[in-house]
């Protein structure tokens, strides 16, 4: 979605995270991925939904396989995106079978569509993400081309400045501090909102329990998005 930059959409921009939060792939996206890494770098060790969750696509890659340097990693990322693009669209009616959107996430994107700039922040790669929100419908509601993705940095903390520089280029304002809203499902998550001082936002929709994800003292913890008065107050802080 292109959004007309003139119109008033709050002076919030929330960053979603995909895997975990808004949607879940029933994990072909991981096996997808993992099946792509190996066409590109060789072979891998099967790894726990933890081992991925929260991380970037270049981090996993980085982490996968430890032997290769930064340098060889990004030469070949290009092939290994176009060969993990190639293989997704294959699955493309499996995930259509198998994946969903977050219990609530609709009602909350479509409450705050005109109160806030939403755009994704996730470990995808931009082609990933684009694919897995078009096809769950959840595209229209995010001004896509504002979000940070896998490909633009290893380091998920280091995706925030990514979109605040790209929505500030875009609307003409900065954003920082509370300006920003970091929701996600992991302590990865957490741990990039709070190092970026946004407002930080967990939800235990992913592989971690509320207590879990409370020990990284997210700004607010939830359940999952269904109870819209809660997800709001979450965000903004109080209830709006
Ligand atoms: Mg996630």
């Amino acid at each position: 979605m292109q959004p007309d930059r003139n119109r008033h959409f709050g002076t919030k921009l929330v960053l979603w995270d995909i895997d975990g939060t808004l949607l879940h792939t029933d994990g072909i996206a991981g096996e997808t991925m993992r099946a792509a890494m190996e066409q590109t770098f060789g072979a891998t060790v099967r790894q726990e939904r933890t081992f991925y969750s929260g991380k970037t696509d270049r981090q996993i890659i980085q982490e996968t396989f430890p032997h290769l340097t930064l340098s060889s990693v990004l030469e070949q990322l290009q092939v290994f995106i176009a060969v993990y693009v190639a293989e997704f669209e294959r699955q493309r009616e499996a995930v259509l079978a198998r994946a969903g959107v977050m219990p609530g996430t609709r009602a909350v994107l479509d409450h705050l569509h005109t109160r806030a700039i939403q755009a994704p922040l996730t470990g995808n790669v931009a082609p990933i993400a684009r694919m897995k929100l078009d096809w769950l419908g959840l595209l229209d509601f995010l001004h896509f081309e504002v979000g940070a993705y896998g490909d633009d940095h290893h380091e998920r903390s280091l995706l925030v400045p990514i979109a605040a520089e790209r929505a500030s280029r875009y609307y003409g304002r900065s954003f920082s501090g509370h300006d920003l809203v970091v929701i996600g499902d992991t302590p990865h998550d957490i741990r990039c909102g709070k190092l970026n001082g946004t407002r930080t936002v967990a939800v235990a929709t992913g592989p971690y329990s509320v207590d879990d994800l409370q020990i990284y003292e997210p700004d607010a913890v939830l359940p999952d998005l269904r109870d819209l008065p809660a997800v709001l107050t979450a965000i903004w802080g109080e209830y709006v």
